[in-house]
């Protein structure tokens, strides 16, 4: 297949993209959080197909993107007030509710839940698109399964060019790490996954908010979880990667005597000089937090190579964004964590 490159300035491509859509194919949409891959999220075949290119378990739900926030009530119900209330302080943005799903939402888009996740994203071009499909579009980050999400075109381009009919390129996500998912199923609302809005902002709108502990540790791939996607291995690069902690200084001093030739470190933009002659790429710069959280996903990709043999990562310290950084780098790491105040 021929994957056509769309670009979201071009005034004909949201009609082209809604026009495969509608036909059951795949496309590649930008989002400010990660671009995902796209398909009519009430049609079984076109969504089997995201599964198929991902290479997703069947068990591992997608989220469905609608064009404006009062079409949640197209495929939900039961909806309480916190979503409305959620919905008008963050919509269209990265924020996703987790609801009870009308029977109209196939089980295939829903992984077999009773519950379905949807969000507004904040993308222009992708609302669009949606609104002009007539259909939510259902997307998981299009990525292939376990592998870092893609935050740019190119990112797509080298994971399924030639599997998918189409690309839009919006350019780099502006968040550059998934939504927030909040689960508003249970008594209290439940934080399922960390992403750009913070869990002191939905706080502040809920009054209330349990993390869930798949958020805080490594979750067996047997367990029943809320989130089923939070229990498989994500965003890792081919070597292992560990995350060391502490000072600027201390963690130096330790990845540094650790260091042999094949390894990388993956750091703060602050610290380069610090790792002068063992191969170090920055992410972002630490007193920018957002700088990190759009430069990790493409820096994890750069890593992503068998012949590294080893990766030493920094990573954010504190609440807010920083918190969803947190999360992804220590996926990543499979939650291998060296505290370098302690080991120096
Ligand atoms: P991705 O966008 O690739 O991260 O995939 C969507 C994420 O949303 C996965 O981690 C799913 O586990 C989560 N998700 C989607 N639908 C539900 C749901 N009904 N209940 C809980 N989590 C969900
Ligand atoms: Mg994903």
């Amino acid at each position: 297949m021929l994957t056509q490159y769309l670009s979201a300035d071009d005034p004909q491509t949201p009609e082209i993209a809604a026009e495969l859509i509608r036909n059951g194919e795949l496309v590649a949409i930008p989002t400010e959080t990660v671009y995902g891959l796209g398909a009519d999220g009430l049609n079984e075949e076109a969504v089997a197909k995201i599964f198929k290119a991902k290479g997703r378990p069947q068990d591992n739900p997608l989220i469905l993107h609608i064009w404006a926030p009062e079409q949640m009530e197209d495929f939900c119900h039961h909806i309480p007030k916190a979503a409305y209330d959620l919905a008008r302080a963050f919509w269209p943005g990265p924020l996703t509710i987790v609801l009870p799903a009308r029977d109209l939402v196939p089980k295939r888009t829903t992984g077999g839940l009773a519950t379905v996740a949807v969000r507004c994203p904040d993308s222009a071009v992708t609302r669009e698109i949606i609104r002009l499909a007539g259909v939510p579009i259902a997307a998981p980050s299009a990525n292939i399964s376990g592998k870092p999400s893609t935050t740019t075109a190119d990112h797509v381009r080298y994971d399924h060019d030639g599997k998918i009919a189409a690309v839009v390129d919006g350019g780099p996500c502006r968040v550059g790490v998934e939504s927030t998912i909040v689960d508003l199923t249970e008594d209290r609302p439940r934080l399922l996954r960390p992403g750009g809005i913070t869990p002191a902002q939905l706080i502040e709108v809920l009054g209330d908010l349990v993390i869930d502990k798949a958020v805080t540790s490594q979750i067996d791939k047997d367990a029943v979880v809320k989130a089923p996607g939070m229990k498989y291995r994500h965003y890792a690069p081919a070597e292992p990667v560990v995350i060391v902690s502490g000072s600027r200084e201390k963690a130096a001093a330790y990845i540094r005597a650790h260091f042999t030739p094949g390894d990388r470190v993956l750091c703060f933009e602050e610290e380069l000089p610090l790792y002068e002659g063992c191969n170090p790429l920055s992410y972002g710069r630490e007193a920018d937090v957002n700088t990190l959280s759009a430069g990790l996903f493409g820096a994890l990709r750069e890593l992503d190579d068998p012949a590294i043999h080893q990766v030493y990562a920094r990573c954010p310290v504190g609440d807010g964004v920083a918190y969803a950084v947190q999360n992804r780098l220590k996926k990543a790491a499979a939650f291998h964590i060296v505290d370098a105040e302690e080991e120096t």
